[in-house]
C-alpha cells in the first residue's frame, strides 16, 4: 500500500520566472511528512487546456491525489475550478452560502480600506460570484482571503488551493482533514524523518562514509537518504519506516564515529539557530568588509536577536576601519586590508565601538577584481573574539564566483562563532 500525490502549480507569471514557485516546495514537504510519496511537480500557465494536460497526465500516472495552486482569483484569467470541474466530469453550481460568505468579507474589505471607495459593490459582487461556483459534490474549503478552494473527491481526488502562499498555507491543513482527502491518502506510510548537517566534509567523502554503511550496517536498504550539499554545509536527510529505528541510530553512531568534527547538527537545528542559543545572555557586535552586513543579516533574522545583537560595522573602506573601528592605519599599510591582523583589529574595534562581549570580523576578496597571486579572489581572513580573551582567526580560500564567496564567507563566520562559544577553551 502506498498513496501517491503530484503537485500541479498554474500562474503564468510562476511559468516566466517572474514569481519564483514557493507552493511546489511547501506542498513537496507538507505531503513528504503525510507519508504521501510525491511524483511529480508540474508547472503550467493560466491556459486551461495547458492545466488540464497536466492533470490528464498525472491521473494517467496514476496518482491518487492532485493539488493544484494558483487560478481562483475573481477575474477571467482565474480558470482552475472549472477546469478541474470539466476535468472530473462535474457540473459547476452555485453554493449560496459559499456566495453569502464572499460578500461578507468584500463588505468588510470594502468598509475598511480606502482603495474601494466609488466602487459599486454589486459589480464587485457579480465579479466573485464566479468564486461561488464549485464542482457539484465537492467539499468546500472556506476562504482565507476571498477565493475558497475545493476538493473533489475521486479516483483521483483533486485539491483546488489558491495562489497565493498566505491562502494556500492555511487552506491545507483543512484540505487534509476533508473525506475527499483521506479517502485518497489512506494507503499513505507514516515515515519518520531525521535530519543531520555537517560543515567542511566534502561530499565524497560522506559517500564513502555511507558506501561503508551499505556493507556494514543490517538493513541499512530500510533508510532512504539524501544528501544536498548547501552553501559548505552537507545536510543529510533520512527517511525511513519508525520500526528501522535501530538502523538510523547505527547510521548516526556512524557518522559520529567518521565525522565527529564536521557534524554540527543531529537534530535538524541550523548553524543560525545554535548560534543564537549560545548568545544566550551575551551581545554580539559585527564588523564586516566583504561581506558588507550580511552576517549581521544572518544574526538578525530571528525574532528577538534583539536580545543579543548590540549591532554592526559595515566597514568596506580603510577609512571605515580606520575612524569607525579604530584600526590602526599602519597595520593596514604593513598586511593589507584582507590579513588576520586586521581582521582581529576589527573585531576587536567591533568588541570596543558596541561594548559588546562576543565580536566576529570578516576581511576578504571576493572578486571578480582585487586578486594578487599573494591574496587570490576568494581569500577571506575571518576573527571571532570574546571579550574574555579567546581568539579565533582563520583565512580560507573560498571557491565560487562573487555571490558564493560572500554567502559562504557567511556560514564560515556563523561556525566559527559557534565554535568559539562552545569551546573557548579550544581557541588558539
Ligand atoms: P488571486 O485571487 O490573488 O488572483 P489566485 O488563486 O487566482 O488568487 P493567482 O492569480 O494564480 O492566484 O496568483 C496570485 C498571486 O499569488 C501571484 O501573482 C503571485 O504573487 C502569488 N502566487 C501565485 N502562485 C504562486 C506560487 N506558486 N508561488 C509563489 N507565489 C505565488
Ligand atoms: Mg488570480
Amino acid at each position: 500500500m502506498s498513496a501517491r500525490a503530484g503537485i500541479v502549480v498554474t500562474g503564468t507569471e510562476v511559468l516566466t520566472g517572474r514569481v519564483q514557485d514557493r507552493n511546489g516546495p511547501w506542498l513537496a514537504d507538507r505531503l513528504l511528512e503525510l507519508g504521501v510519496e510525491l511524483a511529480h511537480v508540474t508547472i503550467c500557465g493560466d491556459r486551461p487546456s495547458d492545466i488540464e494536460a497536466q492533470l490528464r497526465f498525472l491521473a494517467d500516472e496514476g496518482v491518487d491525489l492532485i493539488v493544484t495552486s494558483g487560478g481562483l482569483g475573481p477575474t477571467a484569467d482565474d480558470m482552475t475550478v472549472a477546469t478541474v470541474a470539466k476535468f472530473c466530469g462535474r457540473d459547476l453550481v452555485l453554493d449560496a452560502a459559499l456566495e453569502a460568505t464572499i460578500a461578507d468579507i468584500l463588505k468588510n474589505m470594502m468598509s475598511r480600506s480606502q482603495s474601494w471607495n466609488g466602487v459599486d459593490f454589486e459589480s464587485v459582487l457579480a465579479a466573485n460570484r464566479k468564486q461561488a461556483m464549485v464542482p457539484a459534490g465537492a467539499e468546500i474549503l472556506g476562504p482565507v482571503g476571498t477565493a475558497p478552494g475545493v476538493v473533489v473527491p475521486g479516483t483521483p481526488t483533486v485539491v483546488v488551493l489558491p495562489g497565493p502562499p498566505r491562502e494556500l498555507q492555511p487552506m491545507w491543513d483543512k484540505a487534509v482533514g476533508t473525506a475527499g482527502v483521506q479517502a485518497a491518502i489512506a494507503g499513505r506510510t507514516e515515515f519518520v524523518q531525521a535530519t543531520v548537517r555537517m560543515f567542511g566534509l566534502p561530499e565524497s567523502a560522506l559517500a564513502e562514509t555511507l558506501r561503508d554503511g551499505e556493507v556494514g550496517i543490517a538493513g541499512f536498504d530500510r533508510l532512504e537518504i539524501t544528501t544536498c550539499l548547501r552553501r559548505g554545509e552537507l545536510e543529510i536527510v533520512t527517511r525511513y519506516e519508525p520500526d528501522a529505528a535501530d538502523v538510523y541510530a547505527a547510521l548516526l553512531e556512524l557518522l559520529r564515529e567518521r565525522h565527529a568534527a564536521q557534524l554540527f547538527s543531529t537534530d535538524g537545528a541550523l548553524v543560525d539557530d545554535q548560534v543564537a542559543d549560545l548568545l544566550a545572555g551575551r551581545t554580539i557586535a559585527t564588523a564586516e568588509s566583504c561581506t558588507a552586513g550580511m552576517v549581521a543579516a544572518r544574526l538578525t533574522d530571528r525574532a528577538g536577536s534583539s536580545a543579543y545583537v548590540a549591532g554592526g560595522v559595515v566597514s568596506y573602506s580603510n577609512d571605515a576601519k580606520t575612524n569607525l573601528l579604530g584600526v590602526d592605519e599602519q597595520l593596514l599599510a604593513a598586511h593589507g586590508a584582507v590579513s588576520e591582523p586586521v581582521a582581529e583589529a576589527m573585531a576587536a574595534g567591533a568588541l570596543d565601538r558596541f561594548g559588546a562581549d562576543t565580536a566576529v570580523a570578516i576581511t576578504g576578496i571576493a572578486g571578480p577584481g582585487g586578486g594578487s597571486a599573494e591574496k587570490p579572489v576568494g581569500t577571506v581572513c575571518f576573527c571571532v573574539r570574546l571579550a574574555e580573551g579567546p581568539t579565533l582567526t582563520r583565512t580560507l580560500l573560498l571557491p565560487g564566483d562573487r555571490s558564493d564567496v560572500r554567502e559562504r564567507s557567511t556560514t564560515v563566520a556563523m561556525h566559527l562563532l559557534r565554535r568559539i562559544l562552545t569551546a573557548p577553551g579550544d581557541a588558539d
